[in-house]
């Protein structure tokens, strides 16, 4: 990926699949990552991670997702700046664990507008700017990844509103990848199931105050999944290896499947 440009959005924490998803594209050498996230204040630590340990041009800047002007802003400095741009990773979602009747509609907006408009609103810039600059000749003329979650392909008893966004991210991604025709602009979702992250600590404490064999009960393979382990396929549908996946939504739950509870 040596003269590629990436950006990333959602990437701040360090304990998150955007600063993993970071790392392992960075070890495949590309020319720069925009590590960008709503808060910045592990942010500019990642990008002098990925500059001193990988030798990659890395820039940390804050952007609301969510933010339409925001979005754009990084796509154009990046044309700007590099005259390209090869892969973006929508990855910054929110989740409230709310139920039916105690999500109000300002948590159902949010919730959509952080974690579906702002991969619409990244789908739109990002294609635009790798359509002015890719060649349809190469063998990838650029990808989209989305973070969308096992909860948009079956649901569970779960949060009700984030369920409903990442559904919408998927069918987005479906339906992009068609929009896309033509462009040699891949499209795709990763799904994860339960990772141990920033956002699914209330979840994952709530899990340890009931019985460790619910826990099990999860997944077969009898744990939660680690960011590292969806930014391995975050990275390899970076890249060229990936260059006939197609708006796909590859799931990557640990075998959790058609039995999908998120939380209890
Ligand atoms: P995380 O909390 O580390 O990452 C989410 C990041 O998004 C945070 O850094 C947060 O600051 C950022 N963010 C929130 N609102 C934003 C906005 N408006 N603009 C820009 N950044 C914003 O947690 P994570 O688990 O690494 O989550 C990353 C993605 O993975 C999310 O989209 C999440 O829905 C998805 N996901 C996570 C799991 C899981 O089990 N952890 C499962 C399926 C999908």
């Amino acid at each position: 990926m040596e003269k590629y440009v990436i950006i990333i959005t959602g990437a701040n924490s360090s304990s998150g699949i955007g600063w993993a998803s970071a790392v392992e594209m960075a070890k495949k050498q590309p020319k720069a990552i925009y590590v960008t996230d709503i808060r910045d204040d592990q942010l500019h630590e990642l990008a002098k991670k990925l500059q001193d340990e990988y030798k990659v041009d890395a820039i940390a800047r804050k952007v609301d997702a969510s933010s339409e002007d925001d979005v754009k802003a990084v796509v154009d400095e990046a044309l700007a700046t590099y005259g390209r741009l090869d892969v973006f990773f929508a990855n910054a979602g929110i989740c409230m664990l709310g139920r039916l009747h105690n999500e109000t509609k300002a948590d159902f907006l949010k919730t959509m507008e952080v974690n579906a408009w702002s991969v619409f609103t990244a789908i739109q810039h990002a294609s635009a700017a790798m359509e002015k600059t890719s060649d349809t000749k190469q063998v990838s003329g650029g990808s989209i990844i989305a973070n969308a979650s096992i909860a948009g392909l079956r649901s569970g008893a779960g949060p009700i509103s984030y369920s409903a966004s990442k559904a919408a991210v998927v069918s987005l991604v479906q339906s992009s990848a068609w929009r896309l025709k033509g462009k040699n602009i891949r499209v795709n979702t990763v799904c994860p199931g339960f990772i141990a992250t920033d956002l699914t600590t209330p979840a994952i404490n709530a899990l340890d105050q009931m019985d460790s064999t619910a826990i099990r009960d999860h997944n077969p393979l009898e744990r939660f999944g680690q960011p590292i382990e969806i930014a391995a396929t975050v990275a390899f549908l970076a890249s060229t290896e990936s260059s006939f996946i197609n708006g796909q939504d590859i799931r990557i739950d640990g075998g959790l499947g058609g039995s999908y509870r998120h939380v209890p």
